[in-house]
């Protein structure tokens, strides 16, 4: 047993199993074809629904799954070790959208939405990042203009995960009032997703490009009250820094455990090259890395479960994001050395992991950015202003 499991509930260990069964059952095998084709099998999400998975956390009134954050993130990690692209899909449908819905969303919304989200019927993406803006999402510039009863929204996004698969996007736009968020149906006439090919990594996953040509909503479909989309996406991605770093320690741990394997069969000089010196090096700095990752996301989950809120764990999320995200990359990148020039042809899953986890550290909030919240934390200063 993982010294990090101690005082895991049954329950919780209960989710991590379920996860676990489904990940090596109905994703590893088939992860690196997806890969290939640049597409999981889309009859992931409705046995994800199924399963649970994009209910966790969400009222059981609205088919939702009772769980808490430790939960959440023992099966994200499960999911990460799996498929990063299958991860991604419930980082953000539930993570971003669902659960956002959830918390901000009027009685009608919740009613409209969460039900066909959680059960895989649907799928939800978050619209923020521009081809102008993404560290200074705050500066977006898609407008959403009154008119009569309506809204009428014009302007284009750029990588949303889940875009062209989605149903409803989340989506931020420019108000009179200031940032304003938005429930928009994908089908609305004027809405239009264009996916973009030839990513570094995640290639199972639809990121798409969205645009917005005059997109008409009723005020029903504005998601808070008007001016506090920013408060609603800030909070929304300090709860979903907890789930990509989640999925960063079970990327990780996937690189880990297949290196270690390698390692024990892979001979050279007469003996396996775990008896090499500095390969172990190679296998203990990454198993330190792992560990440390996993410590600080199970802390600020149980931050959560202990009744903080997304503004007092706002850091701790940060701190997490950052470690288990830079870790990912270096973890990947070490024990792809452990394969050596076997590491570096697809036929073994070490370039899969490391190219999946290139982007960790880039989306919802860059290291960078997240170093800035931290310092930002520790000096009262904030840099990025
Ligand atoms: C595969 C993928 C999926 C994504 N999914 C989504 C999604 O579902 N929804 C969504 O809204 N967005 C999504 N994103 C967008 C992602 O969140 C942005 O790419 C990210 O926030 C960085 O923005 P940018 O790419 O514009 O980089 P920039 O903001 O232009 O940053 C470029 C560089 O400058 C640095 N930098 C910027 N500002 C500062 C500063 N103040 N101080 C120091 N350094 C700074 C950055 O750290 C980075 O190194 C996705 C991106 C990718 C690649």
């Amino acid at each position: 047993m993982l010294s990090t499991d101690l005082g895991l509930t049954e329950t919780q260990r209960d989710f991590r199993a379920m996860a676990a069964e489904f990940v090596d059952a109905e994703v590893v095998p088939h992860a690196r074809e997806w890969d290939r084709r640049e597409k999981v099998d889309p009859s992931i999400v409705r046995r994800l629904g199924e399963l649970g998975f994009l209910g966790l956390m969400v009222g059981e009134e609205y088919g939702g799954v009772d769980a808490d954050m430790l939960s959440y993130v023992l099966v994200t990690e499960e999911l990460g070790r799996g498929d990063s692209a299958v991860r991604g899909i419930v980082s953000v449908s539930l993570g971003l959208v669902t659960k956002t819905i959830a918390a901000h969303g009027t009685e009608e919304q919740r009613r409209e939405w969460l039900p066909r989200l959680v059960a895989g019927e649907a799928l939800g993406c978050f619209a923020l990042t521009e081809p102008g803006t993404g560290s200074d999402a705050g500066s977006l510039t898609t407008r959403a203009v009154r008119d009569g009863g309506d809204w009428v929204l014009d302007g284009s996004k750029i990588f949303i995960t889940n875009g062209t698969w989605a149903d409803v996007a989340l989506t931020f736009a420019r108000t009179e009032e200031g940032v304003t968020a938005f429930l928009v149906p994908t089908g609305s006439p004027g809405f239009t997703a264009t996916e973009i090919h030839g990513k570094l990594g995640l290639r199972g996953q639809a990121t798409a490009e969205l645009a917005f040509e005059g997109v008409r909503v009723p005020d029903s479909a504005r998601l808070g009250e008007p001016g506090r989309g920013m408060g609603i996406a800030l909070g929304t991605l300090s709860r979903g820094r907890i789930s990509v770093a989640a999925g960063a320690v079970g990327l990780a741990q996937a690189a880990l455990d297949a290196a270690v394997r390698y390692a024990g069969e892979r001979e050279q000089f007469g003996r396996p090259i775990a008896s090499f010196q500095l390969v172990q090096e190679l296998l203990a700095d990454s198993a330190v890395d792992v560990q440390a990752a996993r410590l600080l996301t199970r802390n600020v989950a149980r931050m959560a479960d202990l009744g903080a809120g997304p503004k007092e764990y706002a850091t701790d999320a940060s701190m997490a994001k950052y470690h288990a995200s830079e870790t990912a990359v270096r973890v990947s990148n070490n024990c792809l050395q452990v394969f050596g020039g076997y590491g570096y042809i697809d036929e073994y899953p070490m370039g899969k992991y490391l190219r999946d986890a290139r982007v960790l550290t880039l989306y919802e909030g860059t290291s960078q950015v997240q170093k800035l919240i931290i310092g930002r934390d520790l000096t009262g200063v904030n840099a990025m202003l």
